[in-house]
Order: structure tokens, then C-alpha cells, then sequence
């Protein structure tokens, strides 16, 4: 455009030095007149393109585009490279955003498009027939009116997707789908739904199976515990090392029993993700009864404080709860020689309440923290077994945290001591009026 306001410029001077030299030769009135008729039909030349340019844009095929001349032949050929540019760019936007689209239908995995407000903006077939949706009726629509499951208000709405949840299937009631939403740009979402039903009854098999064979093998086992007690203290002729032998077989049927409950008591936690039955649990009251039990555990070995907020109650299944805490006082003493402190405290940190157990004990090197919480993960196997460990315990306290949508924390200093941390959330916690 530069070069057109050259010519411009270049045209008028023209003009103007064609009319210095008429005006000697004709008169200055007669430059003039002709210096007017020249601007004018220069003038109606631009009105005439400049109307042609009006009429086509209303209709604007690249086909008609007027031919022009002059400056607006030029004109005209940019328009007409910017329009094919335009076109061609389009076309390879059109076909992207098709392929991508038959590409995601042709996915396994459904596939949601959410707007910054949930809305649906686009999802692909796998995604109608899990979720029961017809995009062209439901586009627009809040995903949360579709979707009515409460795991599934409750994940939209926590804004932690980190983890994905699992939800029955709208249509097929038999199918198990894993559901993850994935942000992206300006606060819009991927919902990602997979159907995992092979899966879950694979899982759902190992559960019953190992509840099968524990719930087999107590009977027997009780059976054989129970004559083993009885011979080990019949007062007979036994020779001592008889008595040694009987006492060992008992020391490990009692292991068996221990090993075969705890995996009843895991496999009851799982088959259920929340806890059957609520009740306002005083829980200073329960942990003066997890001190008694765990003094009687340490027989006097170790020192036992128990510090807690009297009116700080909790709401939760109080059997289970009882059992995660005694199971984290028993470590802490299992895992601290003898002559050790172990605090136990039960307080408000910020919003949320916590129970710690703090020991003076062995302590766990950094690399194991992350594993603890495996079934059958031990720092020290030998350690362990001694004590009368199954490997379990962690593993039962986990699952029981997490049915009350708690989580446990672990810190600890190797050769030094540990401390294993409950934290329930504010939603959990109750306040009790103290008389
Ligand atoms: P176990 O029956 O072997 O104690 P757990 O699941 O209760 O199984 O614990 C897993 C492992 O975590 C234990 O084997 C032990 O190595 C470690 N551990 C648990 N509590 C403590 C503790 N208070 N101090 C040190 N190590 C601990």
C-alpha cells in the first residue's frame, strides 16, 4: 500500500505540472476546468470500482471476483490471494477437525467435550452409549443433568482430578466404567469414560476367592489350635522338648489365625467403598480403651501417653476405626525397643482432625514410606513375623482411612522413631458439647 500512495502522489503532481504548463498556453480558467474534469472522471473511475466492490462482497465467490484496473486491479488480485489463502486454511482446519473427529469416534474409550461451564460440546459414540446421551438433542447441555450419579456430582464438583472414579454404566447396568476428567484450556474438561468390567470381575474374583479360602481355612485351623492348646497343658508325661515342639506349632497356628483374619477383615473392606454405618464416635473415649489394650500389649515395656481434645467427636463406623488406631498403637510398639515413648494424640490441625502415634522406635528409611500401605510389604520380614506381624496391618488401615475419605501420613527418622497420622476431613468432624 505504500507503492499505491506513491502513485497517488505521483499522479497529482503529474496533474498539477501538466496544468503549470496549460495555464501560459490557455488561460489560468481554462487550466482549471480542465484540472476539475480530470479530478472528476478520476473520481467516477474510483466510485465505479469501489461500487464493484461493494456488490461482490455482498455476494463474495472467488470466481466473480471483479478483474479491476489501474490501482484496483492490484486491489482486487491481493483480495483474491487473501480469500484462496483464507479458503485453503479453512479446508485444512475443516479436515483436521475431522479426522479428529472420526478418530475419536473410532475410539474404545468415550470421550466427552466439556465447556468452561460442564456444558457438552461434543462427545463420540462410545461416550452416548455409556453415559445414555444423543449429542444432537443433548449438545449444550450441563453434563451433570445427564449424568446423575452422586460419585459423579461429587467428583465433578471437588475439582481434584488427579484420580479416576468408577461408576455403573447409565444403559448397561452390568458394565463398570472408570471415569477421569482431564482440564484443559481455558477451564474447560475431557470427561474420559472406559468401560473396565473385565477387569473388575477379575478383581471382584481374587476378592472372593481369598474370602472364600480364609473363611475355609478358620474353621480348621481353630480346630487344630484349639487340641494343640489342649495338649500343651495337659499335665502329662511330656518330655520338654515335646512341650517346645507343641508350643511352636501353636505359636504358628496362631500366626495362621491371625493371617487368615486379616485377610477376611481386608477382603470385607473392599467389597464396599463406604462405611455400612455412621455414628458419632467419641473418640477420646475409644482411644482411652486403644491405651488399655495396647498397656496390656507392651506389658510395662514401653511408656504410653495418650493426649487428646475431649470434645473433638468424629462421625464413621466406630468397629473399623477402632481397629485402624489399634492397629497403628500395636506397630508403634512392635517397632519400639523396649524402655521407648509412644504419644498418642488426638487434636484439630486446621480445618481437620488427627489422630498421631509418635514412637521413639526403630524408624523407617525414606525409600520404604511410599510401599508401606502394600499388602505384604515389610521393611523387615524377621522383625515382623517376630512381633507377630502379618503384613497386613497398613494395608487394613489404609482402606479403613479411606471409607472415611481420610488419609494416612507417614514421617519418620531411621534409627530414631515415626510418627503414623490419621486425618479425617472437617466434613467428618463433630463437635460434642462438653457438660
Ligand atoms: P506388619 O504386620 O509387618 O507390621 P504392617 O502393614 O502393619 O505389617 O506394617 C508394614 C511395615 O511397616 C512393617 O513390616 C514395618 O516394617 C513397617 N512399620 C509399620 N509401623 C512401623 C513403626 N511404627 N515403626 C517402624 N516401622 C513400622
Amino acid at each position: 500500500m505504500q507503492d499505491l500512495r506513491w502513485r497517488v502522489l505521483w499522479l497529482l503532481m503529474g496533474c498539477l505540472l501538466v496544468c503549470l504548463l496549460l495555464w501560459p498556453l490557455v488561460g489560468l480558467r481554462v487550466t482549471l476546468d480542465l484540472f476539475a474534469l480530470a479530478v472528476t472522471g478520476y473520481l467516477i473511475g474510483h466510485f465505479y470500482w469501489l461500487d464493484k466492490l461493494a456488490r461482490w462482497l455482498k455476494k463474495p465467490i472467488l470466481a466473480d471476483i471483479p478483474a479491476g484496473s489501474g490501482v484496483w486491479e492490484e486491489i482486487f488480485a491481493a483480495l483474491y490471494q487473501e480469500m484462496r489463502r483464507q479458503r485453503s486454511s479453512q479446508t485444512q482446519l475443516t479436515d483436521a477437525l475431522e479426522r479428529f473427529q472420526r478418530a475419536a469416534g473410532a475410539l474404545p474409550d468415550g470421550v466427552v467435550l466439556l465447556n468452561n461451564s460442564d456444558q457438552i460440546e461434543w462427545c463420540n459414540a462410545t461416550a452416548e452409549l455409556q453415559f445414555g446421551l444423543d449429542l444432537a438433542q443433548d449438545a449444550g447441555q450441563p453434563i451433570g443433568y445427564l449424568v446423575r450419579r452422586i460419585e459423579f456430582r461429587d467428583y465433578l464438583q471437588a475439582h481434584e482430578y488427579g484420580e479416576p472414579i468408577k461408576l455403573k454404566s447409565a444403559r448397561q447396568a452390568d458394565v463398570t466404567l472408570e471415569i477421569q476428567l482431564v482440564p484443559f484450556g481455558d477451564n474447560q474438561k475431557l470427561l474420559l469414560s472406559r468401560d473396565i468390567t473385565p477387569l473388575e470381575n477379575i478383581e471382584i474374583m481374587r476378592r472372593d476367592f481369598i474370602a472364600n479360602v480364609s473363611h475355609e481355612l478358620r474353621t480348621p485351623l481353630t480346630v487344630v489350635g484349639g487340641f494343640l492348646e489342649t495338649l500343651e497343658d495337659m499335665d502329662s508325661e511330656m518330655p520338654d522338648a515335646t512341650r517346645h515342639y507343641f508350643h511352636l506349632m501353636q505359636e504358628q497356628t496362631g500366626r495362621m489365625r491371625r493371617l487368615v483374619e486379616d485377610l477376611l477383615t481386608l477382603s470385607r473392606l473392599e467389597s464396599s467403598q463406604t462405611v455400612p454405618q455412621e455414628v458419632d464416635i467419641d473418640v477420646p473415649a475409644l482411644l482411652r480403651i486403644v491405651l488399655t489394650e495396647a498397656q496390656s500389649f507392651s506389658s510395662g515395656r514401653h511408656q504410653l501417653f495418650l493426649e487428646v481434645d475431649e470434645s473433638l467427636h468424629l462421625s464413621g463406623a466406630t468397629d473399623e476405626l477402632h481397629s485402624a488406631f489399634g492397629n497403628l498403637v500395636t506397630n508403634a510398639i512392635r517397632y519400639t525397643p523396649d524402655g521407648g515413648e509412644i504419644r498418642l494424640t488426638w487434636q484439630l490441625r486446621g480445618q481437620d482432625a488427627q489422630f498421631s502415634v509418635t514412637d521413639s522406635g526403630i524408624g523407617i528409611e525414606a525409600q520404604h514410606l511410599s510401599r508401606l500401605t502394600e499388602r505384604f510389604y515389610r521393611v523387615d520380614s524377621s522383625r515382623s513375623r517376630a512381633t507377630g506381624g502379618t503384613g497386613l496391618g497398613l494395608s487394613i488401615v489404609k482402606h479403613i482411612l479411606t471409607r472415611h475419605h481420610g488419609r494416612l501420613e507417614v514421617t519418620s527418622e531411621y534409627g530414631h522413631g515415626s510418627v503414623f497420622s490419621a486425618v479425617f476431613p472437617a466434613a467428618r468432624v463433630v463437635r460434642a458439647v462438653m457438660p
